[in-house]
């Protein structure tokens, strides 16, 4: 029985090309009790592999989160599959607003404690007790109501690219920071103000919105299936999009365009620019903000350092690597003093809070 990869990326990017076949890419997660994640992680293995399934998906005692691309003409078998376990049947499956065949090239389901790592204490509140439920429709009252409070759950290299209109955007490279800065800065609008929160699926507003109302918010509202499902009901029930900019997404892709609005700058040179790149320097590898111009300039690199360091000959390169753990950055802090554009959680926090 195979359980795991055996092909590397470049070999199933060669093998996706060969098959011309149109995929599907896919997420969703569920909230559930499983009993043994290692068995069931080998079970929906066996399945998905034959069905040729690629993603990266978190099982974990306390549900599963996946995200995953599907060969189109399977997509029906891998539903069929999910309907054949129980606590899956029926569950909602966020379907990409852009397509790319080659948006995950190997299939990893991993066991892990929990399947977002939200660093929060489960046992210490309600993780059921959540925040209300909206769709798409009442998402854009609710953030129009000059009583609300939007709050994004995200991290700051995600809301820089793409956000709601209004919302607050907490500087934070974690979850659990977010969740402390928020909690102190809202304290005061416990009682009387609505606290709305979004993010790219829902998953991370499932627990956050039990966390405010144990923390004591009195009205907590979340936006169902995050900004991927709110896009997708938008257009389909011809709703005005309040979204602004790119969402980003976890894999190949690396975001979607929701709104034409172009809302963050190069880190670079200042000028305004979405497009998220990792820096070419294999031992850097950081993620950040960078224009074509830069990019032709700079080699793809993210500093003068790594532009000389990607120059050498490969085998310096490696040689220079040696010992040293890869620092890859990617949907990690994206954080450097070498860029020059890109705001300092202090900086960003002042402008913020006051500007609400
Ligand atoms: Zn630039
Ligand atoms: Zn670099």
């Amino acid at each position: 029985m195979q359980l795991y990869n055996t092909l590397s990326a470049k070999e199933r990017e060669g093998l996706i090309e060969e098959a011309g076949k149109d995929r599907l890419t896919i997420s969703f997660y569920k909230y559930a009790h499983i009993g043994n994640p290692q068995i069931f992680r080998n079970h929906i293995f066996l399945a998905w592999d034959a069905l040729e399934v690629l993603g990266r998906i978190y099982v974990a005692h306390e549900g599963i989160n996946a995200q995953l691309s599907v060969p189109a003409e399977n997509f029906d078998a891998l539903k069929a599959h999910l309907d054949s376990i129980t606590f899956l049947e029926n569950v909602r499956l966020n379907i990409a607003i852009e397509q790319d065949n080659k948006s995950f090239l190997k299939l990893k389901i991993k066991v892990r404690d929990k399947i977002v790592a939200d660093g929060l204490n489960d046992a210490t509140f309600d993780v059921t007790n959540k925040g209300i439920h909206v769709g798409a429709e009442q998402f854009n009252e609710l953030i129009e109501d000059p009583n609300t409070l939007l709050v994004d759950m995200r991290n700051h290299y995600e809301s820089e690219i793409g956000h709601f209109k209004n919302a607050i955007t907490p500087d934070v490279d974690t979850f659990r920071d977010s969740l402390d800065i928020i909690e102190e800065q809202l304290s005061e609008f416990k009682e009387d103000k609505k606290l709305v929160m979004y993010c790219t699926g829902g998953i991370r507003c499932e627990k956050a919105s039990a966390y405010y109302k144990h923390k004591g918010f009195k009205q907590v509202y979340q936006l169902e299936g995050g900004i991927i499902d709110y896009t997708r009901q938008v257009m389909a029930k011809g709703l005005e999009n309040k979204f602004m900019g790119k969402n980003f997404v976890f894999d190949q892709r690396r975001s979607e365009r929701i709104s034409e609005d172009i809302i963050s700058n190069c880190h670079q040179c200042g000028q305004p620019c979405d497009t998220h790149v990792n820096c070419a320097n294999e031992a850097c590898h950081l993620l950040f903000i960078q224009c074509e111009s830069c990019a032709e300039k700079m080699d793809q690199c993210c500093s003068a350092e790594c532009k000389e360091i990607h120059a050498l000959p490969e085998e310096v390169q490696k040689e220079l690597r040696k010992g040293k753990s890869k620092s890859n950055k990617i949907f990690k802090k994206g954080r450097s003093e070498a860029l020059l554009y890109k705001k300092t959680p202090e900086e960003s926090a002042r402008t913020i809070f006051t500007s609400h």
